[in-house]
């Protein structure tokens, strides 16, 4: 198993039901990286990333057979949850095309539309079963401030800490 981000390890995405593998889309790591920054998370969970031919989960062609896709959970700093839908948010945001709700805190993202795949877009909610594949249109943003938007970068804090210090330094230099 290996670290395939700063907050992913290959080990995640294993299939549940075997525990093999394939290589994961780069694309789809990367996207869930900017979600873990956007969201400011204490962690994101996979329930399911790869998934053999032998599973039973899912549709036999879904985008987990392709390593195109994860279950996720995402949770707070705090230790709370957000929801689907603050996670269908964030994944739009972030560009993935492929969206599907988990009532209540889990939310499908996919690569499809920017890595091959039989379908370009797709909306759903998995829980109702409400399907918005017709309706290019819809979207999950509602306006949400993250928390990652809204508190301030740790490197920005420390740069400032340290500047402070430096015009300390240098009025007790010249006073
Ligand atoms: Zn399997
Ligand atoms: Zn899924």
């Amino acid at each position: 198993m290996s670290k395939l981000s700063p907050h992913f390890d290959s080990s995640e995405f294993v299939c549940g039901c075997c525990g093999k593998s394939i290589k994961m889309s780069d694309l789809l790591i990367e996207r869930l990286e900017k979600m873990h920054t956007l969201m400011a998370a204490k962690a994101i969970y996979v329930n399911s990333g790869y998934r053999c031919n032998n599973n039973p989960w899912g549709s036999p062609i879904d985008a987990h057979r392709k390593g195109m896709a994860a279950d996720i959970r995402v949770q707070r700093k705090d230790g709370s949850y957000y929801t689907a839908e603050d996670i269908a948010e964030a994944a739009e945001r972030v560009g993935f095309k492929g969206i599907g709700i988990m009532e209540p805190d889990s939310c499908h993202v996919d690569t499809r539309g920017d890595e091959p795949y039989i379908y370009d877009w797709w909306h759903g909610n998995e829980t109702t079963g409400v399907d918005w594949t017709k309706d290019s249109g819809h979207t999950f943003i509602r306006g949400t401030v993250f928390d990652g938007e809204r508190n301030p970068a740790p490197s920005e804090e420390h740069t400032k800490d340290e500047l402070l210090q430096e015009l300390k330094a240098l009025y007790e230099k010249y006073s």
